[in-house]
């Protein structure tokens, strides 16, 4: 190739050092593909457990499962994980399986373009130009910030701020706080900052069902046998994970589900005692309609003479307050935003371009899907990592990330062994897989719920979560079935080779 794209012209391009990006050059390492980058906007490795620094944030799911079943740690301290942990887990993948030399730390990709001619992606980044045979997009889906543009917010002289920015610098401490939402994110770090503020108003437009967290550190024999017997972390792995699948049988039935709303229904009644509170707190779906949580001190912190739950909405930010519907005035010092994230709107859709300059953006406008929710129509050895319809509501997202790199790493290997230069799914294998899981999604907890989450899109979709049992993710996935795709054969080389010094000396950026 090209002298100017030395280090530059690579198998496979990675973006993002979450689980699944790390996870993914992991199993490149272990296919000895060594030609490949993974490129970061941030300074560390960690994804969405690095941004999301909020007081109290920890994993929900045991961390057992929440982890790599290639990579257990014997030094989890607890059933769940706290952030710290996972960081230092992340960090210890990426060092121990030697991904870290990989790395391309405030390497942002901005663009990536198909081009047909070298079958390569031409991948911009904040510091210059590559190019790569497959492109793997592990940016996740909990990365870009949902703020909601309240009327009058830019005029608030107070701090604001998102739960995964979480502004360290600022005390909070004698502060009038205001919390927007009550998701996954709030849950966690209310109960952390209501003793230090002065007045904390949280803004619940949907309030969720919360059950009891049967969080225990691993102490005594239990903590004995995590550290030191492997097969013994393995087993309570296989059990939860086995255990989790009965939730989706679950799911599928309002009778079940109420018995597990029924663990919500008791901690409520057990941790409020005011009615009132109580009934603002309750929700009026079934559980499992939007994520189930887990806490045990959210709902104490609300019943603290400082807290105060406001189901009003907000109609007005003024430079000192928030005004709600009801005509009420709040004094605010901060306002922080537990809003969530854009999960239907994905960022990495406005950044793909890919056969004849499709936009990926353009393509998921109406509604987004990838087949196995990995690979898209017209965009050629292009690879989404936990893409539309890979969210779970019962389970460890880690389980779907490993099942697509999996995938992912069975046609790397393949195209580097076949001669084999690009594949694009073919149309009516994608369209014939979502009909399939649309009718997976049928008849679920998300449809017969009532209620409205980032589970479903503008029309009421399913584009997120996959609806049905983690182990026929892992089935489908498998293996790299070439009769999925249409196979082209590689560009000869003396095209490639003129296409090349051309593109060089056409823009004089590659080098
Ligand atoms: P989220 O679950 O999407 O919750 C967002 C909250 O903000 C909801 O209460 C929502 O209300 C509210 N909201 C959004 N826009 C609003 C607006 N314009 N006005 C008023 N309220 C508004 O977000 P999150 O808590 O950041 O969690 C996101 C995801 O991160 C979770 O679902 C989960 O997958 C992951 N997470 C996982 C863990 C873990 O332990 N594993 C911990 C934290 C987060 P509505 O309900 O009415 O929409």
């Amino acid at each position: 190739m090209n002298a100017g794209l030395e280090g530059r012209d690579l198998d496979v391009a990675i973006v993002g050092t979450g689980f699944s990006g790390l996870g993914m050059a992991v199993q490149l390492l272990h296919d000895k593909q060594t030609n490949f980058v993974v490129f970061e906007r941030g300074e560390a490795v960690g994804g969405t457990w690095r941004d999301n620094s909020y007081p109290g944030c920890a994993c929900d799911v045991y961390s057992n499962l929440y982890s790599f079943s290639f990579a257990p740690n014997p030094n989890w301290k607890g059933n769940y994980g706290t952030r710290a942990e996972l960081v230092e887990y992340l960090e210890g993948v990426a060092s121990d399986f030697g991904v870290t030399p990989y790395i391309r730390f405030q390497h942002e990709v901005l663009s990536a373009h198909w081009d047909d001619w070298i079958q390569r992606w031409r991948i911009e980044t904040s510091k210059g130009f590559f190019q790569a045979r497959v492109l793997v997009s592990a940016m996740g889906y909990l990365s870009d910030a949902n703020v909601p543009n309240l009327p009058g917010l830019e005029s608030f002289e107070g701090t604001t701020f998102h739960s995964s920015r979480w502004n360290h610098d600022y005390d909070l401490g004698g502060k009038k706080v205001a919390v927007i939402g009550t998701g996954a994110s709030a849950i966690q770090f209310v109960p952390e900052i209501q003793p230090i503020v002065a007045q904390l108003d949280l803004y619940q437009r949907t309030p969720p069902w919360v059950a009891h967290k049967p969080d225990k550190a691993n102490r005594g024999l239990n903590g004995f046998l995590t550290k030191k017997v492997p097969a013994y972390q393995a087993a309570r792995r296989g059990f939860n994970q086995w255990g989790r699948e009965v939730l989706v049988f679950a799911m599928s039935h309002e009778f079940t589900m109420s018995k597990v709303q029924k663990m919500s229904e008791d901690h409520l009644k057990k941790e409020v005692k005011d009615e009132s509170l109580r009934e603002k707190l309750r929700p009026t779906y079934v559980s499992g309609c939007k994520r189930m949580l887990f806490s045990n001190t959210y709902y104490e912190s609300l019943t603290r003479p400082s807290s105060d739950v406001i189901t009003s909405g907000v109609r007005e930010v003024r430079p000192t307050s928030i005004i709600t519907e009801d005509g009420v005035e709040h004094a605010t010092d901060a306002i922080i935003f537990g809003t969530g994230f854009r999960v239907t709107s994905r960022p990495v859709a406005e950044r793909v371009w890919g056969r004849n300059g499709k936009h990926l953006a353009d393509v998921w406008s109406g509604e987004q899907s990838a087949y196995l929710g990995s690979a898209i129509p017209g965009f050629p050895n292009f690879f989404t990592i936990l893409g539309p319809n890979t969210a779970l509501g019962h389970s460890s997202m880690t389980l779907m990330s490993e099942a697509q790199i999996g995938y992912v790493g069975d046609f790397v290997r393949k195209l580097t062994r076949q001669p084999i230069g690009a594949v694009d799914v073919k149309p009516e294998v994608s369209k014939a897989f979502n009909e399939q899981v649309q009718t997976w999604a049928k008849g679920k907890v998300w449809s017969f719920g009532k209620c409205k989450s980032w589970y479903l899109d503008a029309n009421g979709k399913n584009t997120t979560v996959w609806p049905t049992y983690t182990w026929r993710f892992r089935k489908l996935t498998s293996r790299f079935n070439l009769d999925d795709y249409i196979v082209e054969p590689p560009t000869p080389p003396q095209t490639l080779q003129a296409h090349v010094v051309e593109m060089v000396s056409a823009t004089g950026r590659l080098s």
